[in-house]
């Protein structure tokens, strides 16, 4: 089957429900929408997910820490940052159908049509109204520009627009018991701000010198005007972002090293580099003087999972300008002072994982002249891989599982693996292949005699023969951090 159908997105969906990646947030009362709970193999592929870029970025780089802030903030913060004045989206209503939808993504869809039609010059001249009206903030603009171009709504296909208005992302509530306005708080919508205001925190304490970063995973919170496809865009998500602060004048130089960085991080997986593209941003943010995005091809087209902004000194600037805090930084090696500049990376996790099941899904036909069959299986990097091994003792007695767990108990210090003895052997492999474990272990009678076992690796399908002692060896070589790592140095 094509990756690139909405078939292959259905049973990836299917697949992360039906194995215990990912579940409907609330599932029982119908769900709640565009919020997703990770189940009990998916929350073990998100934290190793996390944990190749927590590695990646703070124990291989010398100059880089991490933190964790909290989700909450002094609500200034948002004032500071620009986000409580222009978070917004532009949103248009369509009167029949009475969907919602984003003005600027309607525009962006037939910009895509145009150049599926191969009506190029209508697609550069539309991108660039589009730019130009979102650059002024120009709201009857872009309705213009929808009717100008016979966007229909793609439910009703009627052209019953309401005007566009702007709509603030982010979620706001009540701290403390009283419930006047003086105690409204946010959901932090990224968490970048988390970082810029313990900047100096983390110099200070850490004894840092310019060039540095800050790293930081944790929830961020939207509420987006169209939540769909899947993890692709919630209103509850996951970010990993690092701040990258640096001299004036160096930052476009350390922008085009993060950029480069970046992308080898994600080709160190070992999927199709033809699925990874750079997006360098037509419309840069008030904040940003270059932006580029990673886009994966889902299976609904390049999709951004990660951006990296050069970001001036402007946060910081506008923290020390609402805190009358000084934001600056002695450089001994220039004699000055300054605000530095920032390279932002910002990656989603729930992006990043919604890749990684794309990449890792294939069904593969096995049929040969005498029988049909096939099998489904997740081929995930070993490092990112859920369950590590299997241990599957060939039969439920004669000290088979009591040898099994022998090992079982050995693997578990360092790794997560399953043990499992139900039904006959070939149906435990395919269990195994359909959630992604690297290797299953057999334990059979001679493992009994000469502590040797059968390893059968889930891509190949290939036999070997081992000896126990080396078990631990093996998984670490397969799927060890340091064999992921050792690509990206
Ligand atoms: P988009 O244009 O798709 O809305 P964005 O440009 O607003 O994304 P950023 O603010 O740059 O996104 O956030 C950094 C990263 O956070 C994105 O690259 C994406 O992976 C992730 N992200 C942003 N919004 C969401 C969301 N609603 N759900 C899941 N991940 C998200």
């Amino acid at each position: 089957m094509s990756k690139q159908t909405d078939d292959f997105f259905k049973s990836v969906v299917s697949h992360a429900k039906e194995y215990g990646f990912v579940f409907q947030s609330s599932e029982i009362y119908d769900g709640l929408s565009a919020v997703y709970d990770y189940g009990q193999l998916g929350s073990e592929l998100k934290n190793n997910l996390k944990t190749y870029w927590w590695k990646s970025m703070v124990q291989l780089h010398e100059n880089i820490v991490g933190i964790d802030a909290a989700i909450f903030m002094h609500p200034t913060t948002w004032k500071a940052s620009g986000h409580v004045d222009g978070f917004n989206d532009p949103m248009i209503d369509n009167k029949d159908s009475k969907k919602r939808y984003r003005a600027d993504q309607l525009i962006e869809d037939k910009i895509a049509r145009y150049e599926g039609d191969g009506k190029t010059a209508e697609a550069a001249a539309l991108l660039e109204a589009l730019n130009t009206a979102l650059n002024a903030d120009d709201l009857a603009g872009l309705k213009s520009i929808i009717e100008e171009h016979n966007i229909v709504c793609p439910v009703s296909g009627t052209k019953n627009w309401t005007e566009v208005r702007q709509f603030n992302l982010m979620f706001a509530t009540q701290m403390g018991a009283m419930a006047d306005g003086a105690d409204q708080v946010y959901l932090r919508p990224e968490t970048a701000q988390g970082i810029f205001v313990n900047f100096l925190n983390v110099q200070k304490t850490g004894r840092m010198k310019i060039p540095f970063g800050i790293a930081q995973i944790g929830k961020a919170f939207r509420n987006e005007v169209i939540a769909r496809q899947f993890i692709m865009r919630m209103r509850e998500f996951e970010q990993m972002e690092m701040q990258f602060f640096c001299r004036p004048g160096t930052e476009l130089e350390w922008y085009n090293k993060w950029k480069e960085t970046r992308l080898k991080w994600h080709l160190a997986l070992g999927f199709d580099p033809a699925n990874y593209r750079y997006h360098d941003h037509d419309k840069l943010a008030h904040y940003a003087n270059a932006a580029v995005d990673i886009e994966f091809n889902f299976p609904f087209g390049f999709k951004e999972v990660e951006g990296i902004h050069s970001r001036t000194d402007f946060d910081l600037k506008q923290h020390q300008e609402y805190s009358k805090k000084k934001m600056q930084y002695f450089d001994p090696e220039i004699n000055q002072n300054y605000i530095p500049y920032v390279i932002e990376t910002s990656i989603g996790l729930d992006r990043l994982f919604l890749t990684v099941l794309c990449n890792s899904l294939v069904t593969e036909d096995l049929s040969t002249a005498e029988k049909q069959d096939s099998r489904v299986v997740l081929k995930f990097p070993p490092a990112l891989a859920p369950v590590k091994a299997a241990i599957l003792p060939l039969t439920k007695k004669d000290g088979l599982p009591e040898k099994a767990r022998e090992i079982l108990n050995t693997l578990k210090l360092d790794y997560n693996v399953q043990y499992d003895e139900k039904d006959a052997i070939g149906k435990r492999y395919r269990r195994q292949d359909a959630i992604g474990t690297p290797i299953c272990i057999t334990v059979d009678y001679d493992s009994l005699e000469d502590n040797t076992v059968t390893i059968r690796h889930r891509d190949t399908m290939e036999q070997e023969r081992v000896a126990i002692g080396d078990l631990e060896r093996i998984v670490n070589d397969l799927a060890g951090w340091n064999t992921l790592l050792k690509k990206l140095i």
